[in-house]
């Protein structure tokens, strides 16, 4: 069903494939709530899909990218909590959970905007390289795969 007859590298459309990614593809059969718990049942597809070394290293190190980012906003959220609780309990006289909540906060909160801003990166770096980047929403978008996706397949995982 999901034929990829091109030997060519899907995110260059360039240079020929050497390689393999093993992917997935999601079709939800069936949502169905009772009481407080939903459900989600779906089909999956597995198939390959052909790249070239170029584009898998280019996929590579804008991920490595965007998780550094990610983790270095994780970090500035917990210290900038610590701070906040330094502030709070010393001059104001907080309970001391402030040091577990607030760090916690700060850490949930820019962990929240450094995947954004990460996955910002990720393509911004293969968009310079002309490599199509490999992010399920992205690929749903993808020219190659556009039959597929109007049939109510995606690249991703249904969720209940
Ligand atoms: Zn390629």
């Amino acid at each position: 069903m999901i034929d990829i007859t091109t030997s060519k590298c899907i995110f260059c459309s360039k240079r020929e494939g050497t390689e393999m990614y093993d992917a997935k593809i999601f079709h939800v059969t069936k949502r169905s709530t009772s009481g407080s718990t939903r459900q989600v049942a779906y089909e999956v597809k597995e198939f390959e899909i052909p790249i070239c070394s170029i584009c898998k290293e280019t996929h590579k190190a804008s991920e490595i990218k965007q998780v550094k980012i990610a983790f270095k906003y994780l970090i500035t959220g917990i210290i900038a909590g610590i701070a906040a609780a330094c502030f709070a309990i010393f001059l104001h006289d907080a309970s001391y959970w402030c040091f577990f909540w607030f760090p916690l906060l700060g850490g949930m909160l820019l962990t929240i905007l450094g995947n954004i801003l990460g996955l910002n990166i990720y393509k911004e770096e293969c968009r310079n390289s002309n490599v199509y980047p490999y992010k399920p929403e992205l690929m749903n978008k993808h020219p190659l795969f556009a039959e597929i996706i109007k049939k109510g397949w995606s690249f991703k995982q249904p969720s209940a």
